[in-house]
Formats: C-alpha cells, structure tokens, sequence
C-alpha cells in the first residue's frame, strides 16, 4: 500500500522546504502540485489565453494535452520541463505564481490535473504538497499537516529565497502580491485553502525549519 502525507498552506509557510526533507527522510517520492498549477498558468499566459473573457474550451484543451516533465535529479532537486523547455526557474516567479492562481479557479482545470496528482501516489508513499492535497486530492491520507505563518514572516521568507537566487525583491511588493494569492486562493468557492479536518495545524512564525521537521516527523510516527 502507498502511505500519503499531504502538507498545505499558503505559500511562504515553509511546506515546500519541509515536505522535501520529508520526502527524502522517508524515501518517499514528491508531488509539488503548485508546479502543476505554475505550468498551466505559464502555458496558457504562452498561449494567449489568460485573456478576459477567458476562452474555457480552449484553457481545458490545454490542460488535458499539457506536456510536461519532472525529472528527479540527484542532489540538485527536480528539473521541470514544459513542451521540452526547461521552465525550472521560470515558473518560480511571482508573475507565474499569480498567472497559476488565475487558472487555479476554475473547476474543470482542477479536474483535469486530478489523475495527473493522484498518479504520483506510488510505494512506498508520497508526500504531497499544495493547497487541497488533504481536503481534496488525498483526503484518505492518514497524516495531514496544514502549515502556515504570519504574512510578515513568509513575506520576509519569500525576499529571502528571492536574494538567494538573483534576484532583487522589494518587501511591499513581495507582502501586498502574497496577500492578493492568499485571499484569491482562500476566497475561491473550488478547493479554498483550509486545513483538513483531521490536519495537524502549525504556525511556523517563530519556528526554525529543524523544529518544525521534528514536530512532523514525531507526528507521523506516531
Ligand atoms: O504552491 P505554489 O505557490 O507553487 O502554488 C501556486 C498557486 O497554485 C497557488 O497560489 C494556488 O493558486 C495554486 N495551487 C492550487 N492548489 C494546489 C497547489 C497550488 O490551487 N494544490
């Protein structure tokens, strides 16, 4: 049998960092479905289709025929192709980031990335990392963890990761762009980012990534 633990929270919770580490703690293998959401919203801003008034037959086209890959490298994380290219890097901007939580609203797009996610469900397990692996996508997972922290400090997090790679980011703009996603992910009546019922709540404000790792880990084993 394949046993799931499924992390969501908003984005700068630390879920992505924390649910690799869990990954490769427990040899388990990994489904980043925010990068999912990310290639849909990239192809469709490529194919000129995030243009009001959205045109859905093509958006669910797209969807279905999406071409991408995840190749699991050693050491250096996962590089991910789209239609060949390689977008690892792109698809980590804020513009790809907002461009996903466009598409991220509409039902028959969450629908046609369903099997594609419950697909990486493989044994030993899977740790899975989004905003609805417990409440929707996994919701017979048996451990659950909803992770968050204040705006401010995963505004500060995400300036952080920013500097790390290059790039020059700006607080505000970092904080005002986060609270726009959280309140269109929170607010959208399809999979609304909440915790399971049955989720293990952490804020992780005050909390080094080794503490909060411990918590899960000894959550899981227990
Ligand atoms: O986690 P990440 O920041 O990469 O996700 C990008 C966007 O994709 C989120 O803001 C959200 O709108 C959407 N998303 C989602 N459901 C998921 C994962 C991501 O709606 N399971």
């Amino acid at each position: 049998s394949v046993f799931v633990i499924t992390i969501d929270g908003p984005s700068g919770s630390g879920k992505g960092t924390l649910a690799g580490k869990l990954a490769r703690h427990y040899g388990y293998h990994f489904l980043d479905s925010g990068a999912l959401y990310r290639l849909l919203g990239l192809a469709a801003y490529q194919a000129d289709l995030l243009q009001e008034p959205l045109n859905l037959p093509a958006l669910e086209h797209l969807a279905a025929s999406l071409d991408i890959q995840f190749i699991v490298q050693d050491n250096q994380g996962t590089q991910i192709l789209l239609n060949g290219q390689d977008v690892t890097d792109q698809i980590r901007t804020e513009e790809v980031g907002s461009m996903a939580s466009k598409v991220a609203v509409i039902p028959s797009l969450r629908e046609a990335l369903f099997k594609r996610q419950r697909d990486f469900a493989r044994a030993p397990g899977l740790v899975a990392d989004g905003r609805d692996m417990g409440t929707v996508v996994f919701p017979d997972a048996p451990a659950k963890i909803y992770l968050t922290a204040s705006a401010e400090a995963r505004a500060g997090r995400r300036v952080k990761q920013l500097q790390d790679m290059g790039v020059d980011a700006k607080i505000d703009a970092i904080l005002a762009d986060l609270q726009t996603r959280d309140k269109r992910d929170m607010e959208r009546t399809v999979a609304p980012l909440k915790p399971a019922h049955d989720a293990l709540v952490i804020d992780s404000s005050v909390l080094t990534i080794d503490q909060v790792l411990k918590t899960l880990i000894d959550y899981i084993d227990s």
